[in-house]
């Protein structure tokens, strides 16, 4: 078990700063992390490079982080989404003892404001009503991410997070209930989970399950210490040749862009096979969002489907003009360029 530190200490703003660029995987304006530290430490979490400690050794326990967050709202639209997922589990055990993200969640339902929250804790269960009722004011989406549905491997990549199909039947009771659910299969990392027969039983899995969308990204390797802490992931998990690194990455921090595009197009070809969306489909978040951060999504999420099926000239134009709307002009020059021009003219004028 970790130390639980309770923290009244931080001065800080609890939301982070509103994003410069709308986040095409989570709808987010805004990124809230609840808990410091991750109880449930998984290797591969980026959240150990953001400390000298480990992740999992000490929690720090925002006691007056709802009442913190609930003054910070004031000065927040209504339509900008705040998105959960960022640093640790919302639900990890911790939770169980001081709910400071139960009573987040009614802080966000009082407001009204459109939220995301990622776990990978059957807890989140518990707070179903809360969705629910955050959806009747606006938006609440639950996603958990999914690495592999192999159960041995899911053990030695995260072995103190709940078995992938045991999540998936959260994500099901959760969309029982009238809660939109996705899955974030962050991160595909090559060498452990990223061959077809891994990817295509996660993509089947989630398309049984029912799941509205699911999201992917591939790795980042972002120093040479996170390196050797994938190197040692590695090295328990198979066999992998020590030129990865060089050929994968070729010394960048994400993978290259041919490995990215023939993933992509594998995993986007399944999706469309499944009837599964490789985003959050615009039928969840209309009329859910600003209008503009609306727009600004539907481009992201069609440059992102044109630059994996080669119109790479219409995703720029897309993505060119996600940038512009979501900054707040809502009459840039190029929209007219855009195949879809027509849709996003009516959700501006929605907000006129
Ligand atoms: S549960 Fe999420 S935040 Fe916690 S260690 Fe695992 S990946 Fe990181």
């Amino acid at each position: 078990m970790a130390n639980y530190l309770r923290d009244f200490t931080s001065e800080a703003p609890v939301l982070s700063a509103r994003r410069p660029t709308i986040n095409e995987f989570f709808l987010s304006a805004y990124t809230l992390s609840i808990y410091t530290g991750c109880e449930i430490g998984c290797p591969y979490c980026d959240s150990w490079l953001f400390g000298d400690r480990p992740l999992n050794e000490t929690v720090r326990i925002p006691l007056d982080l709802p009442q913190r967050l609930s003054a910070e709202l004031k000065a927040v639209d209504r339509g900008d989404l705040i998105a959960i997922t960022a640093l640790s589990d919302p639900y990890q055990p911790a939770e169980q003892i001081y709910g400071v993200t139960r009573q987040t969640l009614q802080v966000i339902a009082d407001h009204k404001q459109p939220c995301l929250l990622l776990t990978k804790s059957a807890s989140v269960l518990e707070d179903v009503s809360l969705f629910q009722r955050i959806n009747e004011g606006s938006l609440g989406i639950v996603m958990t991410t999914l690495l592999t549905m192999d159960p041995h491997l899911a053990e030695k990549l995260e072995g103190k997070a709940p078995p992938p199909a045991m999540r998936l039947e959260m994500l099901t009771e959760l969309k029982r209930a009238g809660v939109p659910v996705g899955v974030a299969l962050l991160p595909i990392m090559p060498y452990v989970n990223d061959t077809q027969s891994t990817l295509r039983a996660i993509l089947r899995a989630c398309a049984t399950a029912g799941v509205d969308f699911v999201v992917w990204d591939y790795l980042h390797i972002s120093n040479e210490r996170h390196r050797s802490r994938v190197n040692e992931i590695l090295a328990r998990v198979g066999t992998f040749p020590h030129s990865y690194y060089r050929d994968i990455y070729q010394g960048q921090s994400t993978v290259s862009p041919d490995y990215r595009h023939d993933r992509d197009v594998e995993l986007m070809n399944r999706c469309d096979g499944l009837n599964l969306e490789p985003r959050v489909p615009h039928r969840i978040y209309a009329g859910k969002l600003r209008p503009t951060n609306e727009a600004a999504l539907l481009l992201r999420h069609s440059a992102f489907r044109d630059r994996v099926q080669g119109r790479d000239r219409v995703a720029s134009i897309h993505r060119n003009l996600a940038e512009q709307i979501y900054a707040g002009d809502t009459r840039p020059a190029g929209l007219r360029e855009s195949p879809i021009a027509s849709t996003i003219r009516e959700i501006l004028d929605r907000g006129q």
